[in-house]
């Protein structure tokens, strides 16, 4: 028993997955203390966008933190926040005709979502929240209660209210989108549903099973949001900062939420950060309201900064990002070929295969591991292979990656 073993919670749940002290990583390669490589899928569950210890971000870094630059500073101004805020709104809002307030939430995924939740309640005068089916949106209280997952919802130890679930029913081929359940819920006033203040949406259910929801079904919820007078927000924790194809996940949608949730990659070094953005008509905060220690991080400026400045000044990175959706897609595919039931799911570099048989997914996973690559499951039951590589990743370790991959698959389900 090591001290892992002894002094850890048992919550931990990576730890147990991949049983190996990490010592030092370089781009998609980790490199454990018992001298193996793996190989990496799991890119720090979607913060390492760019894969690991990236020299176009670790310079700057280092550079920043010898120079006796400022490290903690509340959300006091810097020479940091403000080439970020410029960076952001030259690289990545201006380009996409996008017109949002920022605020820094706190350094979690889920306190980017807390903030939206707050906010859109807060302007609205509503309580309610709609949510859907399988989404994961964090691990606090008021994202706890539009994140489908029973298990996860069970141990918050009181009533989640304020909240209800819809069918995420996006994803379904060839369909007109009628959103039965959300005009029952708007327009029928036997719903026993208070009017909600927000839908709260993920383009991908990254933890959910890889669900993608086409474009036309994005474009459906938003036009009924906006008729309804109810504001739409976008969960961007996980299929943001690129891993889809394009900046945000729902620029393929072409739809403009209220409310954008970002945060995992948006620092690009895997240090915690998080953005809440809003329309301006939006920001409506009193300063004080919603406050805290770590909101903006200096160093995460930094390395952000110089991820956005580096990689989405034109269309080069989002060529070379097009052409490993495509690889990853068509070994996906060949990897579900021929296997019953089996299928691809997901959309860009949030991608993976979904099997029918309990537990496949998750053998795959561990003889993956022993092979020498990091993937994770995702859905429900696990019941889904999740590949979400570095953005950065070269065609040949994705080409070696999908090779391990499909080995595993083949040892567990031939
Ligand atoms: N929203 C989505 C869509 C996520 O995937 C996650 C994390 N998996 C979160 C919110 C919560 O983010 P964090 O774990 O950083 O709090």
């Amino acid at each position: 028993m090591d001290i892992f073993e002894t002094l850890e919670s048992e919550v931990r749940c990576y730890c147990r997955s991949w049983d190996t002290v990490f010592e030092r990583a370089a781009g998609s390669t980790l490199y454990g203390e018992d001298g193996r490589e793996y190989l990496d899928f799991f890119s720090g569950a979607g913060a390492l966008n760019y894969g690991h210890n990236n020299p176009v971000l670790l310079r700057p870094l280092v550079d920043y933190l010898l120079s006796g630059a400022i490290v903690h500073s509340l959300d006091m101004k810097t020479p940091a926040k403000r080439r970020f805020l410029e960076s952001f709104q030259e690289f990545i809002l201006k380009p996409r005709h996008l017109d949002y307030k920022v605020m820094f939430p706190g350094p979690t995924g889920t306190n980017s979502v807390e903030a939206a939740l707050k906010l859109a309640r807060k302007v609205t005068g509503r309580q309610h929240i709609l949510s859907f089916t399988n989404a994961f949106h964090g691990m606090t209280l008021g994202s706890l209660s539009v994140t489908g997952n029973s298990m996860k919802r069970q141990g918050a130890g009181v009533p989640l209210t304020n909240a209800s679930s819809m069918p995420y029913d996006g994803f379904f081929d060839g369909q007109t989108p009628d959103f039965l359940w959300l005009r029952h819920a708007l327009e029928d006033s036997g719903s026993g549903l208070d009017k909600p203040a927000a839908v709260i949406v993920e383009t991908v259910q990254g933890e959910g099973g890889l669900r993608a929801a086409r474009a036309s079904w994005l474009q459906g919820l938003a036009e009924l949001c906006h008729q309804h007078d109810i504001l739409l927000i976008v969960d961007d924790v996980q299929a943001g900062c690129g891993r889809t194809g394009t900046f945000f996940s729902f620029e393929e949608a072409a739809i403009t939420p209220d409310i954008v949730c970002l945060s995992k990659s948006i620092s690009g070094f895997g240090l915690p950060m998080a953005l809440t953005l809003f329309k301006p008509e939006l920001d409506i905060w009193k300063p004080g309201e919603h406050n805290g220690t770590f909101r903006g991080h200096n160093p995460a400026f930094v390395t952000g900064a110089a991820a956005l400045e580096h990689y989405w000044q034109d269309g080069r990175f989002e060529s070379h990002v097009a052409g490993l959706i495509t690889q990853l897609h068509d070994g996906l595919s060949q990897i579900a070929a021929g296997i019953d039931g089996a299928a691809v799911r997901g959309r860009g570099l949030l991608a993976g295969v979904y099997y029918p048989h309990p537990g496949t997914a998750e053998k795959i996973a561990a003889e993956s591991f022993a092979r020498g690559l990091l993937v994770e499951t995702s859905g429900p039951q696990g019941e889904v292979i999740k590949a979400m590589p570095a953005l950065t990743m070269s065609h040949e370790n994705l080409r070696k990656g999908l090779d391990i991959l499909a080995g595993a698959a083949e040892a567990v389900t031939g």
